[in-house]
């Protein structure tokens, strides 16, 4: 059978079921004001939480670096080999401090880190508990450890304990899985009870704070500040660089003795070629700056007020969520498109999310605020968007 017989018709199929995806080309910086595709847009899908993928500081400190010629742009090899540079290790050094926790551990992508924990942790007859509204990246990498993987419905305390509590019985190690915040719906995990809940069940708990991190609790370390909660030693925290960060990459923050199992065990840390340096670099002006800027976390929260305030006056389908992530429920794939285009036109950028992403029937509108957003930029989004609700009633 030829590639061609194959992936044809399910190509087809699923822009039958207008589901097709297309990458939109951005031909300016990252920021809120931004050319997608030809068009002039605000964009409001971007994870650039605190305005900093093109920070002046940032490229200043780039610039200064190579110039200085003390730095190479490339790692040139894996961490265990000899891609470990000054940049990467001061990173990590300065990461852990700032989150209160022995160490953290650099990688490339969140998505590798999410597989490389799950996969150096789990055995056969371990047991993995994990929501049902994961990031697709914690379903993988749950695949990729031999341990039976469960899911409970979304947020549901009562549901997990009754898993624990079987799982107990069977006497394997447990690890309860879970966003910080949820990516597509933008609620958070309720910490202090998981970590409870772990502690009771001699479970471990793993929690991705992908769109936490930066953003959440007075100094931006997340939902763990967030919360009030402490990293304990049976504690994995994962955060990514690429969203409130600005730049690229995640790190695992914990235990001395976890992140030395992750060097020694984690494929996917062993196998692949450290990020590059100058990379490194770039991610430790930004946590200078989201140490010192308090007043980004602070525009930041004024803007999701703004939003949700006028949203909710409106009418719109918002749901239960006080982060960044702002989603519109509107269920039917063809209408979050119409939706999405007619935004387009009037100069917003606004990502429709379809299934496989989200639940059948559950397509909406996934709108993220950013500190670089203006008032007047919301609102002008606001109105766009009461015209749309007005005219498809
Ligand atoms: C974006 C995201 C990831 C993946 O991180 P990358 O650095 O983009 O690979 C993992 N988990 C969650 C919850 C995310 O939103």
């Amino acid at each position: 059978m030829s590639i061609e017989s194959r992936f044809l018709p399910l190509l087809q199929n699923r822009e039958e079921q207008h589901l097709y995806r297309r990458r939109p080309l951005a031909t300016s910086p990252q920021q809120a004001a931004m050319q997608i595709n030809g068009w002039e847009v605000i964009n409001f899908s971007s994870n650039d939480y605190l305005g900093l993928a093109n920070h002046p500081q940032i490229k200043q400190a780039l610039i200064t670096a190579l110039q200085s010629d003390a730095i190479s742009y490339g790692a040139g090899a894996a961490h265990l080999v000899t891609g470990h540079h000054l940049h990467h290790h001061l990173l990590e050094d300065e990461l852990a401090d700032w989150l209160g926790v022995e160490r953290t551990l650099l990688f490339s992508t969140g998505y590798m880190a999410n597989l490389a924990v799950q996969q150096a942790l789990m055995q056969a007859g371990d047991t993995i508990l994990a929501d049902k509204l994961n990031h697709a990246s914690l379903i993988d990498g749950a695949q990729l450890s031999q341990a039976e993987f469960k899911r409970y419905p979304h947020l549901d305390m009562k549901a997990l304990e009754r898993r624990l509590q079987n799982s107990l019985k069977n006497a394997s190690q447990t690890l309860i899985v879970s966003d910080g915040v949820f990516s597509m719906d933008g609620d958070i995990a309720p910490l202090n009870e998981l970590q409870q809940l772990a502690r009771q069940y001699d479970a471990w708990l793993m929690i991705d704070d992908a769109h936490g991190i930066g953003c959440l609790g007075d100094q931006g370390r997340g939902c763990f500040e967030y919360f009030g909660c402490e990293l304990d030693s049976n504690t994995i925290l994962i955060g990514t660089l690429g969203k409130a960060f600005g730049c690229s990459g995640a790190f695992v923050a914990g235990s001395e003795i976890l992140i030395e199992t992750l060097i020694q065990f984690a494929r996917p840390y062993v196998y692949t070629t450290a990020m590059p340096q100058l990379n490194a670099l770039a991610i430790r002006e930004s946590l200078k700056l989201i140490k010192t800027d308090q007043a980004s976390r602070e525009t930041l929260q004024r803007n999701i007020k703004q939003f949700k305030q006028s949203a909710i006056k409106i009418g719109l389908n918002l749901m239960p969520s006080d982060t960044a992530i702002q989603p519109i429920l509107l269920h039917d794939s063809a209408k979050a498109l119409q939706w999405s285009e007619q935004l387009k036109q009037q100069g917003f950028w606004v990502t429709a999310i379809r299934p496989p992403t989200v639940p059948t029937n559950q397509a909406r509108l996934r709108i993220t605020l950013s500190a670089s957003h203006t008032e007047k930029q919301i609102s002008a989004l606001l109105n766009a968007l009461q015209t749309l609700l007005n005219t498809s009633e």
